[in-house]
């Protein structure tokens, strides 16, 4: 019946890693989230295709295709395969946990800035609405949710009808499924194109470099290309950059030193990867100590710089 309702009980337990957060999130939880960028291949889909979660299955058709282009037309990039680049929180998996994740089993940003993605769970912004039923009986079967009981077939008293006959019922889903869409669209205008065009040569025309991105998997980078696509835009974006890049570096020591404490094999190659980011942060320090060349914002008005620093800063949130 492909009908399933939805009851969070705030237990905590699908906060197991950092989540997908805009630029503006990572920036006002900049001592709390180690940021990166997320590189990942969508699986490219055709008519025809059975898409199959935990005893749901769909053959999709031309409308299910077009909305996936869709989609993909407003939130990802293209080259060759379908590309996501978004920006994220960052930890060591071995902690299991997201760093926002309290002692108590809540989130401790709950009410001042809980990032946007959170809201949206447990749906997919970047599935189409008719199919969302099969994220739902993935994710329900899935251990993050296993044990929590909040996704549930069909149409139940004690808890909220989220989806049924191929619709988002709920409203409040539907509405924060709406932002998070228009947030990544937003992310991909304001530093998402200038990223895809600064990563081209070096991983989207090259074999050798994507063929470290398997088909859903995806690759974490420094999220530096992203800051120095937004630093250029003004003195307010580099000044928000060079604080964010202070804030950054400090959390990552911290966070390493941590690391070294608990003394755990798993986690030398996080190590290594934050040591990484440290470094490409120095760079792009010395890089923004003196202004960069205006661009991206520079050609259209100054109502589009002030809106962009708006939305940097979070206050178009
Ligand atoms: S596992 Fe389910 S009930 Fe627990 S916090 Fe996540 S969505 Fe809510
Ligand atoms: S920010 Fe809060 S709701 Fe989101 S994953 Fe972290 S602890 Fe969970």
């Amino acid at each position: 019946m492909n009908a399933f309702s939805f009851a969070c009980t705030g237990c905590g337990k699908c906060c197991n890693s950092p989540p997908t957060m805009s630029l503006p999130e990572l920036f006002c939880h900049r001592g709390r989230f180690i940021g990166c960028l997320a590189i990942g291949r969508v699986p490219r889909r055709r008519i025809g295709d059975r898409v199959r979660a935990w005893g749901h299955e769909t053959v999709l058709d031309a409308a299910d295709i077009a909305a996936f282009d869709s989609i993909a037309h407003t939130l990802l990039y293209r080259a060759g395969d379908t590309f996501s680049i978004m920006s994220q929180g960052y930890d060591y998996p071995s902690l299991a946990r997201c760093p926002a994740l309290a002692e108590d089993g809540r989130c401790a940003i709950h009410l001042s800035g809980k990032p946007l993605t959170c809201e949206v769970v447990p749906l997919d912004p970047l599935v189409p609405d008719q199919l969302q039923h099969l994220v739902l009986a993935g994710r329900n079967q899935s251990a993050s949710y296993i044990g929590a009981n909040c996704i549930q077939e069909g149409e139940r008293t004690d808890a909220t009808l989220m989806i049924a006959q191929g619709e988002i019922k709920d409203a409040n889903a539907r509405d924060a499924l709406a932002r998070r869409r228009r947030e990544l669209e937003r992310e991909r205008e304001v530093w998402g194109h200038a990223v895809f065009e600064s990563l081209r040569k070096d991983l989207f025309e090259s074999p050798a470099a994507l063929a470290r991105i398997a088909p859903g998997g995806f690759l974490t980078i420094s999220i530096v290309p992203a800051l120095l696509a937004v630093a250029g835009m003004s003195a307010h974006c580099r000044q928000l950059c060079l604080n964010y890049i202070d804030s950054q570096l400090a959390l990552i020591d911290r966070s390493i030193a941590q690391a070294l404490l608990r003394r755990r094999l798993e986690d030398r190659p996080v190590t290594q990867e934050l040591r990484g980011f440290a470094q490409a942060y120095y760079r792009a320090k010395a890089l923004l100590a003196t202004p960069l060349p205006a661009m991206g914002a520079e050609s259209g008005p100054p109502s589009s710089l002030s809106n962009i620093e708006a939305y940097l800063s979070g206050a178009d949130h």
